[in-house]
């Protein structure tokens, strides 16, 4: 029986105005083991067609195709697969070595995809390359090679699974006429002493003459076939595939055994060599990628940072216990008070605006059932006064502090206006516990912040208050209260450092109510004011619980709009304000280049697969099945993915760094709490967005139809 056998073979292709052209007219052919086919005719006569339907490219024909009796035709997707992997090997005029590849890699890639040991794989690709002559190009690209090594490598490749027909198509049209000499003396003595059937194309009347039998093609038809009778077989050589006939028993029995296919870590190490082969596009990619990393990171590790400050900061100022009320700078439908841009002017309660103030309050608690009420003098009274307004200047030998500055006030010479000071009388909720050191301050005493420590020259607040010493300053105000300009001009004790815990780079300066009040009468008094004394500020009210402090507070947002909690509960605010705008718009910009290196992906994979159309059509040809080649470019985007987490986290890391110095030089603190899980977090979006990036190229590589491929120049 032939080997095989083509009978009344006909290939039309489709044209896209749904015409066709004949490209095969009623082959009829059919070839031995152990021929030397040459196959000749003018370009464009239908020989690369007939070799493609006999390697199975291309299924796409009319007639019979019979190989060893089997008809091609009946062949399903997984056997025409294993039959261009088994039992063809092909051999192209332009090599179609994988660049990326060494050549070993190139030779082993038909076991690669069939899973083969790593040992077998290299013992039978070094046996080839050595009889090749190819032994010391082993581990060199393609590039590095002439011609004439690059086929030999390509001739290796075809027989490393011991195929039945070898399939050349114009195999020496590239190569000068003594490396054609070579080339067609290796597949002679492959046809002689190997008893392959080898079927080549050619253009050369001089190759033509070497082989056993001649097929001339014309506009598709046979019009001539010729066994020459005076073929001289060449000299028995060493066998080629020696080590198959030993292990040809093997190669039956595996037949038997389940199939290997082309594993993920084999087509991982495809996917990493090639992207190695064009390693700074992934690098810059994987810098691109890794943009929207830093962004969702650094989004993620501000947000917990932030809220981990804003609850420090409640945790730290209020208390659960105390409402404390300042005017907001609104009226109560909401509209701005004239004044309200100037923060230097502290905003008093009137008397009747207090009174006004509690009964609102404790008729919304009334009607909640509630049992507490706000009482405002008198037994059980639970309303008491602050005073806090921004003041500037704090001199060496002198605490200056002046509310309410206006264009006439003059700083005395040693005040340093440079210094931004927060002046407050201390909150009833106050005790030794918010103090670093020293004691609370009574009358012609001030409390001061940590930061001050140092500008009046000591090293710590304990050395300040050494053998009960208490510092003296002089504490200096000069302002306009009530329109009337006043000014005090008093020495002080120091008589303990506050913890202000997240503001301890800022100088605050605490001081008794009643002392300040006590101050401004005198000062009244020096200028034949009547003294007034103080009108409070804020008004702390002590409740009997969080329930009622909550309730208060609620009443207060909801519906008084001219009122507001106190500077720090402000600032609470307005923090977590600012981080949920900031937030979303980092969530917004993370999510748009996600989304743009998503696209990015997809875009370089999808060029890589054009640029790797002839790869993939030389794949295919060895016998790579849909899923292998899916596979490879699967890991390929995988690898991108976990490329470009990797990048993203060593780049936040720095970033990150320099952050935390940048804001802690600033403001004394960073708000970024950078978690591990949020690395993680990043580097699994990565993945899965690159993953998903890679579906489609993926599936259109896997598409691809490998004559087309093929043909690709
Ligand atoms: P050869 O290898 O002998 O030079 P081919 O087998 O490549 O010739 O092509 C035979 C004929 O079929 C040519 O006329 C070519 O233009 C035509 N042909 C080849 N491939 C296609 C195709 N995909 N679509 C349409 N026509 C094709
Ligand atoms: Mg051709």
């Amino acid at each position: 029986m032939a080997e095989l056998v083509l009978n009344h073979v006909y290939k039309d292709y489709k044209l896209e105005n749904k015409s066709k052209f004949t490209a095969l007219t009623d082959i009829n052919l059919s070839f031995e083991k152990g021929e030397l086919v040459s196959i000749i005719g003018e370009s464009g006569s239908g020989k690369s067609t007939l070799m493609n339907l006999i390697g199975g490219l291309d299924s796409d024909y009319t007639g019979e195709i019979k190989i060893d009796g089997a008809d091609l035709k009946s062949f399903k997707d997984k056997q025409l697969d294993d039959y261009r992997k088994k039992k063809i090997g092909f051999v192209f005029q332009s090599f179609n070595l994988i660049p990326h590849l060494s050549v070993i890699d190139n030779v082993t890639i038909a076991l690669t995809l069939s899973n083969v040991k790593e040992s077998v794989k290299r013992e039978r690709a070094m046996e080839l390359l050595t009889k090749l002559g190819l032994k010391d190009h082993a581990k060199k690209k393609p590039t590095q090679l002439s011609g004439g090594q690059k086929q030999r490598v390509a001739i290796a490749r075809a027989l490393i699974n011991n195929p039945d027909i070898i399939l050349a198509d114009e195999p020496t049209g590239a190569l000068d006429s003594e490396t054609t000499l070579q080339i067609l003396d290796i597949l002679k003595s492959i046809a002689d002493n190997e008893n392959k059937l080898v079927i080549m194309v050619t253009h050369s009347e001089k190759v033509a003459k070497i082989s056993s039998r001649i097929v001339e093609i014309s506009d598709g038809k046979v019009i001539h076939d010729e066994q020459k009778s005076d073929y001289i077989k060449s000299e028995k050589k060493e066998k080629l595939l020696a080590c198959y006939d030993i292990e040809s028993k093997d190669l039956n029995n595996s037949k038997k055994k389940k199939e290997g296919h082309l594993s993920i870590f084999s087509a991982l190490k495809l996917s990493f060599q090639n992207m190695w082969a064009s390693k700074t596009k992934n690098i810059l990619m994987a810098v691109g990628v890794s943009i929207s990393l830093i962004a969702l990171i650094l989004m993620l590790s501000l947000g917990s940072g932030l809220t981990g400050y804003i609850d420090s900061l409640a945790q730290d100022y209020s208390n659960p216990n105390y409402v404390t009320i300042s005017k907001s700078g609104y009226d109560r439908d909401g509209n701005e008070l004239e004044d309200n841009g100037n923060f230097m002017v502290p905003r008093m309660f009137e008397d009747e605006e207090i009174e006004e103030v509690a009964s609102d309050i404790n008729s919304y608690l009334q009607t909640e059932g509630s049992d507490f009420q706000i009482i405002t003098s008198g037994e059980g009274q639970n309303l008491t006064y602050g005073f806090s307004c921004p003041t500037i200047g704090i001199g060496t030998s002198t605490i200056s502090t002046i509310p309410a500055v206006d264009e006439e006030t003059e700083l005395p010479e040693e005040v340093k206006t440079e210094n931004i000071m927060y002046a407050y009388t201390t909150p009833p909720y106050y005790t030794e516990d918010n103090l670093i050191a020293g004691s609370m301050s009574g009358d012609g005493e001030i409390m001061l912040s940590s930061a001050v420590i140092d500008f009046l020259g000591y090293k710590t607040a304990e050395e300040m208050f050494a053998n009960d010493n208490k510092p003296t300053v002089q504490l200096y105000i000069n302002m306009t209260y009530d329109g009337v300009r006043i000014e005090i001009n008093k020495t002080v004790q120091i008589s303990g450092i506050v913890d202000v815990s997240v503001f301890s780079g800022m100088m605050v300066m605490y001081l008794d109510y009643d002392f300040l009040d006590a101050c401004v009468m005198e000062a009244q008094e020096n200028v034949d004011v009547e003294p007034t004394g103080l009108s409070p500020s804020l008004l702390f009210i002590e409740t009997d619980g969080k329930n009622t402090t909550d309730m208060i507070n609620y009443y207060i947002d909801t519906y008084r709009r001219d009122l507001s909690g106190s500077i720090e509960e402000q600032l609470a605010s307005m923090f977590s304000e600012m981080m949920s705008t900031f937030s979303i718009a980092l969530a917004i910009i993370s999510g748009i280049s996600l989304f743009v290196a998503l696209i990015m992906i997809l875009v370089v994979l999808y060029m890589s697969v054009s640029e790797r159309t002839k790869e993939i059509g030389v794949l295919k040809s060895i016998g790579a099945r849909k899923k292998d080649i899916k596979m490879i470019f699967s890991t390929e985007s995988l690898l991108i993915g976990l490329l470009s987490g990797i990048v993203g986290i060593l780049l936040t890391l720095i970033i990150g760094a320099i952050l935390i110095g940048v804001f802690t030089a600033l403001i004394g603190f960073a708000p970024l709490s950078m978690n591990w899980y949020y690395f993680a977090i990043a580097l699994l979006i990565s993945i899965v967005i690159s993953v998903i990036a890679g579906v489609y190229p993926a599936s259109k590589a896997a598409k691809l139809d490998p004559v087309e491929s093929l043909r690709r120049e």
